[in-house]
């Protein structure tokens, strides 16, 4: 049996609707979902006595019932006490029907689990899971390491669990080709599936969970040659490939930087020069820029699109949200219609006859720069003479996506100049990998003028501090971001958690407009939100860590972040980032759990020296080498399904040796198999 070819279907419990919603995970092969690895693992396999449970813990422990009472606040909810030997801790629920109060009596005995958190009494569990056990029973735990997958909306774990069972009892009869030239000693591909998926209780847990055990390792770097081998083609093939050649030096270009109100910086100056020798040339462009927050990439992108347009083509720039995309319409119109550019603006929402209009005038090369979100990739939309698009917050955009973009453009042969932009700094040795299929410039100035931001650390039992100084900051007229943050595979807990914080925050101050994005709501209703902040009509902002990247509002002078501790050194920048865009001073709080590890502590310390995150990005890679569960996922640099950059550094150079000697013939099979839908197509880049 081939499991590369075996649809998902084919498992028992996998009907449409389920295939469904396994295809948004990327999965519709049985090889896809063992590949579809676990985000952390859950220790069920021993109970905790009471008395150790610690906030943060996850643990099963079990108790008698000592209390239940039904409370009437501003949620209806169940707090049911228990206790063992050792001491008691709550339970608390706001979902909760008749009979499940009915059956938590006084003297019944419960084997739960769950996240423990800090009550305002004791400790205490929202929601466990929960069974009542007889009299004299025991906890109930589990033979091996739980798992915890990546899932969606309507997917619960224990589906996941069922699929992967099946999946991993397929590893035994089925063949799962090794790819990877003379499989590097100590463990096959098939033993490393099996020891993700479900550790035996002998595995080292921290090992795994920290991507240090040799299973992890070996499908890092499996994953590591594939990314590299992908890459590598998709530059290759670019090369064979023409670009129109950009007469220099452009003569709309210099009236452009002419008219700023502002001179530029340096490093502005370096990049624009960079870009100005590729465009001249035939081959075409990759280019990715890389600068902090407010280091001025808008403008560097003006002038290249002003290159392009005034040698006669057209330019075409993308941003991943709506949002972002008005504020580049915006700085384009701005920069530009004075010198009697026509901006085009292409968006989801248009009506039909302004969409025809739109697309016309990019169609007929009345639009000089066209400006958009996914709605620039729309088939109907034809470019008269394309020739740059740029491509803003590139990482939230796959390779995939950025090439379809290019060939958008292709005619007579010739392909547009790409040029990518990204607020996420990563370290140079690292971006060679990360983004091999690209050139590199680094804007590492910011300009003169800015406002540090002041960070500071404080625990979270001076929560009500932190309150005081929300309120203070918006009686001033100043914007507040509120950032909640939780173990990220759920997002009806994250959603949960936000929930708590603007019942908790609108207690306090009951007339501030507060609102919360967070990453069970649509995306539109995320943009409508967070247009609701960028206008002033909603004071403080509670959000999830999905908080858009990029998105200015220069009078939100003040982020709180909670659970600092959770997070890593580049994610911490990024939010910081919301806030310290406009004149007035502004500040960043981190709150923080007491009982911090020394290497949180280190982290907060950091952020607490330095606003450049460059620096923070090299220092992100000194601490993260020793490994913690701070997932690439959050870092949003380069998505990853198990290697860590940071983490794995040490495999780079051996993936690279390995990638020279993978057999031609299983190329593309290796590929795919990692980066799926990802994948370029091997015909047509
Ligand atoms: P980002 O790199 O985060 O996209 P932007 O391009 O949005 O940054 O620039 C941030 C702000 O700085 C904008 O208001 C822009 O007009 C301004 N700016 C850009 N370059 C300079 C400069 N050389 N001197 C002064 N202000 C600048
Ligand atoms: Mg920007």
């Amino acid at each position: 049996m081939d499991l590369t070819t075996l649809a998902v279907t084919r498992l028992k419990g996998v009907g449409s609707k389920q295939a469904e919603k396994l295809a948004r995970l990327q999965i519709k092969t049985v090889q896809d979902v063992l590949f579809h690895l676990p985000l952390r693992y859950q220790d069920r396999t021993r109970e905790i006595p009471i008395a150790d449970l610690a906030v943060g813990l996850e643990a099963v422990f079990s108790g008698v019932v000592l209390d239940v009472e039904v409370l009437f606040h501003r949620r209806r909810s169940m707090l049911c006490t228990i206790g063992d030997d050792t001491g008691e801790i709550r339970l608390r629920f706001f979902h909760f029907n008749n009979q499940q109060r009915d059956k938590l009596q006084k003297g019944v005995r419960i084997s739960c689990f769950g996240e423990i958190r800090r009550g305002r009494q004791s400790l205490e569990v929202v929601h466990p899971e929960y069974q009542v056990v007889g009299a004299g029973g025991s906890a109930i735990t589990a033979q091996t390491l739980t798992p915890i997958y990546p899932v969606t909306e309507g997917l619960h774990q224990l589906a996941m669990r069922k699929i992967t069972d099946q999946a991993i009892s397929h590893l035994d009869t089925a063949i799962v080709a090794e790819l990877l030239p003379a499989p590097s000693g100590e463990i096959t591909l098939k033993e490393a599936l099996h020891t993700v998926h479900r550790p035996s209780p002998s595995v080292n847990a921290e090992a795994l969970v920290q991507g240090q055990h040799p299973a992890v390792q070996r499908l890092a770097l499996e994953e590591l040659v594939a990314h590299r081998l992908s890459v590598q083609r998709v530059r290759e093939k670019a090369r064979l490939q023409r670009a129109p050649c950009i007469q220099m030096p452009s003569e709309l270009c210099a009236r452009l930087i002419d008219s700023l109100p502002f001179s530029l910086t340096g490093a502005q100056a370096r990049v624009i020069d960079e870009i100005a020798i590729d465009l001249q040339t035939p081959e075409p462009m990759l280019r990715l820029i890389q600068g902090d927050v407010g280091s001025g990439k808008t403008m560097v992108a003006a002038a290249a699109a002003a290159m392009a347009v005034g040698a006669g083509y057209q330019v075409a720039i993308m941003a991943p949200t709506e949002i972002l995309a008005e504020q580049h319409l915006a700085s384009f119109t701005q920069c530009f219609e004075p010198l009697g550019l026509k901006i085009g603006w292409l968006k989801g929402k248009l009506g039909a006859r302004q969409k025809r209009d739109a697309i016309e005038s990019i169609a007929m090369g009345q639009t000089d720069i066209a400006v958009g979100t996914h709605a620039l990739f729309q088939r109907d939309v034809e470019f008269a003479r394309l020739g740059l698009t740029i491509v803003d917050e590139q990482h939230r955009f796959g390779v995939h996506q950025r090439l379809s973009l290019r060939e958008k453009g292709i005619e007579n042969g010739q392909v547009p100049h790409q040029l990518t932009m990204t607020a996420t700094p990563i370290p140079r040795t690292l971006a060679m990998t990360a983004y091999a299929d690209l050139d590199c410039s680094v804007i590492d100035e910011l300009p003169p003028g800015r406002q540090e931001i002041k960070t500071v650390a404080v625990p979270n039992s001076r929560r009500s501090e932190v309150i005081e100084r929300v309120a203070v900051a918006i009686k001033e007229g100043r914007q507040v971001y509120w950032v909640c943050t939780l173990i990220e595979e759920s997002e009806v807990l994250q959603a949960r958690a936000a929930e708590d914080a603007v019942a908790e925050l609108a207690g306090h101050m009951p007339d501030v407009a507060i609102a919360m994005v967070h990453g069970r709501m649509s995306s539109v209703e995320k943009e409508h939100t967070m247009l609701e902040f960028k206008e002033n009509r909603v004071q403080l902002l509670v959000a999830t860590t999905v908080i858009e990247v990029g998105v200015d509002v220069p009078n939100a002078s003040l982020i709180i972040i909670e659970n600092t501790e959770r997070l890593g050194l580049s994610q911490l920048h990024q939010l910081r980032g919301r806030v310290g865009r406009g004149s007035v001073s502004s500040s960043c709080v981190l709150v923080y759990e007491s009982g911090l590890s020394q290497r949180a502590r280190q982290r907060i310390g950091i952020m607490r020296e330095t606003n450049d995150g460059f620096a923070i990005a090299e220092k992100d890679l000194e601490l993260r080498g020793a490994g913690e569960l701070l997932g690439t996922r959050q870092t949003g640099v380069m998505q990853f399904r198990i290697a860590d950059l940071m983490r794995d550094k040490h495999l780079l150079d051996q993936a690279k040796q390995l990638s020279e000697q993978v057999l031609p013939a299983h190329v593309p099979a290796l590929v795919e198999r990692w980066m799926g839908d990802e994948a370029p197509e091997y015909g047509n880049v």
